[in-house]
């Protein structure tokens, strides 16, 4: 497996594959790999001929009071886990290598981002957008897995592939999950030992949820008041951030469950802000 860190000798490495009609999967991530990413890289690698795993720390889509500095690496188990799973490079790039001083070109669907992650983290989805539309370019792969847990992500990135024209098909894989029904997340490392047994109760009251709305209940003001009581009672040391009912698509507020709708959730138990959403199927 390679090792490239330098963007441009990772462009060269892709067009000769490419030239050679060998087709690119790509899997983005920020390292600290746990099993989540490892299913995405087992997802990509029959789609492909060669697997780009990044591993990249994206500073652009840290805002300032986050945990850019404190966010938990371990490049050479990342290595481990990607070689072992079947990739064929992994692209660790530096921030000043993927951001010149000057660096003046974003890339964002603003319509998007306003509600769940977009309205608490203002800067967040523009430096996704723009670390992967270049991560697109460098790699021009045909194919890039994304998970389903950060669903407003996703949604973005296929409107930002579908307006922009690029020429790859993403694949939207489910959230793994520990046996007790907390989403995988690196962040998990930041709990301590009595938050990380109440941070199963956020996976139990999406699913309570759901049990209301295949009872009949569609009224979304109703739901979430009822998710709040809830964590309320079994997360009292979390700071629930947001609790919303949204079209999957449009990532815009529901009042009534007419079809589809996603409930997600941002709950920060301590250093950890915790994320996680459920399909609510009508
Ligand atoms: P991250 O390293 O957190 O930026 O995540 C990289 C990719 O892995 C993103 O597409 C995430 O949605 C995905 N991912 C992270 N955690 C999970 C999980 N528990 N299940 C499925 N996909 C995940």
């Amino acid at each position: 497996m390679k090792i490239i860190t330098n963007p441009t000798e990772l462009q060269r490495q892709c067009l000769a594959w490419r030239k050679q009609g060998l087709s690119i999967g790509l899997v983005p991530t920020m390292g600290y790999l746990h099993n989540g990413h490892t299913s995405l890289i087992d997802r990509a690698r029959p789609e492909c001929d060669r697997l780009v795993i990044s591993v990249f720390v994206n500073p652009a889509q840290f805002g300032a009071n986050e945990d850019l500095s404190s966010y938990p690496r371990d490049f050479e188990s990342d290595c481990a886990k990607a070689e072992a799973h079947g990739a064929d490079l992994v692209f660790a790039p530096e921030p000043g290598a993927m951001y010149a001083d000057n660096h003046a070109t974003w890339v964002e669907a603003p319509k998007l981002g306003e509600h769940l992650c977009g309205a608490s983290r203002p800067v967040h989805f523009r430096g996704v957008c723009t670390v992967v539309t270049k991560l697109f370019m460098l790699t021009q792969a045909e194919t890039a897995v994304f998970g389903e847990k950060d669903w407003q992500q996703l949604a973005i990135l296929r409107r930002l592939v579908r307006d922009l024209n690029i020429p790859i098909r993403l694949i939207g894989h489910p959230i793994v999950r520990e046996e007790d029904g907390l989403a995988l997340s690196s962040r998990n490392a930041y709990l301590t030992g009595v938050e990380r047994a109440a941070a199963p109760n956020i996976r139990k009251g999406l699913l309570k949820l759901a049990g209301k709305v295949r009872e009949g209940e569609r009224d979304a003001e109703t739901l979430k008041r009822f998710l709040t009581e809830e964590y309320a009672a079994a997360l009292p040391m979390g700071v629930v951030d947001y609790i919303e009912i949204v079209d999957p698509d449009e990532i815009s507020p529901v009042e009534t469950i007419a079809r589809n709708a996603l409930a997600a959730v941002a709950v920060q138990m301590g250093k950890a802000r915790l994320i996680d959403n459920i399909l609510l199927e009508v």
